[in-house]
């Protein structure tokens, strides 16, 4: 295994408990730290910088540690991570709060990433299986030519002038995350490069972290805790241990708004936020903004026309395939992908052609569709806060007699259709939380012949209805990010 991130651990534990024997070589010299409150402090993750971001833990990940791995899931829960259920998310605003069938798996995990790769970490290290081999930098891979080429393992470095070792292996997996350079070493060793799709997702991300005050519980969820003012998005994420982090992204081409990346700023536009002000009032910050940048919507095709470019090797997790952090799926797509995998070596082994291949229909069934969504949702989103820069205001109500632009009809039926029906329908929330979830396949709420209606009676009650203030615009933002 290249790699023991969220990706390479989950595998890691899958397969050796079919009764495999892993090794995972992890760069990062980084023994874990005795708890998780330590790790918060003190772990350096420097392979995983995302790490110290807010990260959600879908619905379907909670449900697939209940199933394949209870053990995984307690052990989060006694960490101090907590079950959201569908019904804490719902607003004060619906009224019909009445469960139905199916409730119980519309259930999220409120954790820190710190708090869930420990937890990941603890049973891989507990695992009989599995040897850890930690300050581990994998630099090559080992190839065998042929038509397809074989991979028969790595070639590592313990130390930066440490000679070179090779580690053989049945099968290779690459789980080390969105900057993988296995294609480049496939290249070295004389296999075709695999073609990558890449794509700008349009933001950065920055990200904070707070716990609530002793003694203080959060505030109501009266309003939306996360919400897209176009030119900048917000969110807060739960986390375990009475902690949680704030998340800020707008595009990078808007300047002004790239401030918030610093401390003060940062607190001026999360004041402005009402949502996230009422949290953020209640706690203490724990440490400084932690930014990230230059995030791509990624794809890699290590499978062609003809087949596999080798075999003995595949790509997991964010070497793969990997979107947008803002939509929270990376951690649930590397572990449906990991699962997947695990199913697909029980079925045709550890070598050979089979396995490439259903693992890669495995890829397009299940992570190539939220790629997709992605992709389209970041080309939308950028379009929009270009016009937001502008100065324009893209969901503006249409002049009554004049001509309707598709697009612009569009964001103003979500603005005031959508929106509204997800706080006062529990039909459209459900599909709502089902979808971002990541429980049914990518599907357009705006085309479900039962909800559409719903969304429209909303839309057409939008005038004299008061909707609650998200945020400033993007004029007064700016104005008082230059004060800060
Ligand atoms: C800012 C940000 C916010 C995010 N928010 C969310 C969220 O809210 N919810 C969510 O589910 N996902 C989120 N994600 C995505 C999520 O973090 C990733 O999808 C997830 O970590 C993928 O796991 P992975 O194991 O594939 O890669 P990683 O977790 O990145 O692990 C890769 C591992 O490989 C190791 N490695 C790399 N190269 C080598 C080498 N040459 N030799 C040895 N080891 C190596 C690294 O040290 C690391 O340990 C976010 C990502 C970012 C960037």
């Amino acid at each position: 295994m290249i790699g023991g991130g969220v990706a390479g651990l989950g595998i890691a534990l899958s397969l050796a408990r079919a009764g495999h024997r892993v090794r995972i070589v992890e760069r990062d010299a980084a023994p874990l730290p005795e708890s998780p409150v330590e790790a918060f402090e003190k772990w350096e993750r420097r392979g995983t910088p995302q790490a110290r971001h807010s990260h959600a833990f879908l619905a379907r990940l909670r449900n697939g540690l209940a199933e394949r791995m209870p053990d995984v899931l307690e052990a989060l829960l006694e960490a101090g991570a907590e079950e959201l259920r569908f019904a804490d998310l719902l607003p004060a605003s619906m009224t019909d709060r009445s469960p139905r069938p199916g409730d119980e798996a519309l259930t999220m995990l409120a954790c820190r990433r710190i708090t869930f790769e420990w937890v990941l970490r603890r049973a891989a290290l507990d695992e009989p299986g599995i040897t850890f081999e930690d300050g581990t930098r994998v630099v090559g891979l080992d190839v065998e030519p042929g038509a397809p080429a074989r991979v028969r393992g790595l070639h590592v470095r313990r130390g930066r002038v440490a000679p070179l070792e090779t580690r053989s292996a049945d099968l290779v997996i690459d789980a080390g995350g969105r900057r993988s350079r296995a294609p480049r070493w496939l290249e070295e060793a004389g296999v075709p490069r695999p073609a990558e799709e890449r794509e700008a997702c349009g933001i950065f991300y920055c990200s904070r972290f707070f716990r609530l005050r002793p003694g203080v519980s959060p505030p109501e969820r009266d309003t939306t805790i996360g919400a897209d003012l176009g030119y900048v998005k917000y969110a807060i994420f739960h986390g375990d241990s009475k902690i949680f982090s704030v998340t800020l992204a707008a595009s990078p081409e808007d300047a002004p708004l790239r401030a918030v990346l610093r401390t003060r700023p940062f607190e001026a536009a999360t004041g402005a936020l009402p949502a996230i002000a009422a949290w953020t009032a209640r706690a203490e910050p724990l440490g400084g903004v932690y930014g990230m940048a230059a995030l791509d919507n990624t794809r890699r095709f290590y499978v062609g026309e003809d087949g596999p470019l080798a075999t003995g090797f595949v790509a997991l997790g964010d070497a793969s395939v990997h979107t947008n952090p803002l939509y929270g799926r990376g951690c649930t797509l590397a572990l449906v992908h990991a699962w997947a995998l695990a199913d697909a070596v029980a079925e045709h082994g550890v070598e050979g052609t089979a396995l490439a291949l259903a693992f890669e229909e495995a890829t397009r069934r299940e992570l190539v569709p939220w790629y997709e969504l992605a992709r389209r949702q970041d080309r939308d989103a950028s379009a929009l806060a270009r016009l937001y820069a502008r100065g324009e205001d893209p969901a503006d109500e249409p002049e009554p007699d004049g001509p309707v632009d598709p697009k612009r009809f569009m964001r103003s039926l979500i603005l005031h259709g959508l929106v509204p029906a997800l706080r006062t329908d529990p039909d459209v929330a459900r599909a709502f939380f089902r979808s971002f979830n990541c429980l049914v396949p990518p599907s357009d709420l705006m085309k479900d012949p039962v909800l559409l209606p719903r969304i429209l009676a909303c839309y057409q009650a939008r005038q004299g209805r008061e909707e609650p203030r998200l945020g400033p615009t993007r004029a007064e933002m700016v104005e008082r990010l230059a004060h800060a």
